[in-house]
């Protein structure tokens, strides 16, 4: 029987369909996200369950589908704590800059079920960063009864589509990797919370189509607009020695990642670089802070 009700947020509108021995369930808070059939309920402190409906909501936005099970919840709730106030002001912009196509493009924001595009257990917060935006001219805002009507402005458009100025834009992180869904969880949890939690990166994520391995001009714009790319050669696409060659041609910094298991495959070209070897996602993301931190932070 699919979940008459979201596991995470409890609400009563999700849709489920059966996929694989899992459910694939998508809930207005939440977004979209993968249950084990069977699992009926999720083991978590109560007080922590907002923080999961981020993780998985925040991970629906940027198109990949998260796979909550026991294992996964304590890294994917410790993920999403302790975010500053400044990185949530930023992840609300790119979420409206995300659903904005064109500059007339209105998004209507219902705090109460949207809160979870930033990291918070409180929906009130997001209509006070809501505000901070207008402040500062990023937005301009309609209020209607039970939610706010969002238009980004000339300013908030800058913001986004920051010029290409040489050497990058400073605190931004261009991620070349493989988007295989097994590599899901290295991203969500490695390279995400080291390069925003741990180190007050913003990531730069280009929406990728699964097995699609092509450099797009908008991959390439990342890059140059990037201070700093991580390229993970696990897997050993193409496209992601291409992405890592690109970047240090322009003279950016590049940080090498690749599984243990993986690590022998590696081309011979890149095999004198330092690599962050690691076996699973939390060692990723401790090593990956800690070179973070070594390579870029000191001439801060
Ligand atoms: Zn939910």
């Amino acid at each position: 029987m699919p979940p008459k009700a979201c596991l995470i947020c409890e609400r009563k509108d999700p849709k489920s369909v059966r996929q694989n021995g899992a459910f694939v369930v998508t809930c207005k808070q939440c977004g979209r996200y993968l249950i084990n059939v069977g699992q009926a309920h999720i083991d978590a402190d109560p007080e922590d369950l907002p923080l999961l409906s981020c993780a998985a909501r925040q991970a629906s936005e940027s198109g990949s589908t998260l796979r909550i099970d026991h294992s996964s919840i304590p890294r994917l709730i410790a993920a999403h704590k302790g975010t500053s106030v400044t990185r949530n002001l930023e992840k609300l912009l790119q979420f409206l800059g995300r659903r904005a196509k064109h500059p007339s493009d209105a998004i209507d924001v219902y705090s109460e079920s949207d809160f979870t595009v930033i990291d918070t257990d409180e929906p009130a917060d997001v209509d006070v960063y809501l505000d901070w935006l207008e402040k500062d001219d990023l937005i301009k805002i309609e209020p209607n009864v039970d939610f706010r009507r969002v238009i980004l402005t000339h300013h908030g458009w800058q913001r986004l589509q920051t010029e290409r100025v040489s050497g990058g834009k400073p605190g931004t992180c261009f991620v070349a990797m493989s988007f295989d869904p097994s590599m899901i969880e290295a991203f969500e949890l490695g390279v995400l919370p080291a390069v925003e939690t741990d180190c007050g990166f913003t990531a730069l994520r280009v929406d990728r189509k699964e097995h699609n391995n092509q450099i797009t001009d908008e991959i390439m714009a990342g890059i140059r607009s990037a201070e700093l790319t991580i390229a993970d050669f696990t897997g050993h696409r193409a496209g992601v020695y291409y992405e890592a060659g690109f970047a240090r041609g322009l003279g950016r910094e590049v940080i090498y990642c690749c599984r243990e298991n993986d690590f022998k495959e590696r081309h011979f070209d890149t095999s004198v670089m330092n690599h962050v070897v690691w076996t699973d996602p939390t060692e990723l993301r401790t090593k990956l802070a800690n070179r973070i931190r070594a390579t870029i932070l000191p001439k801060a």
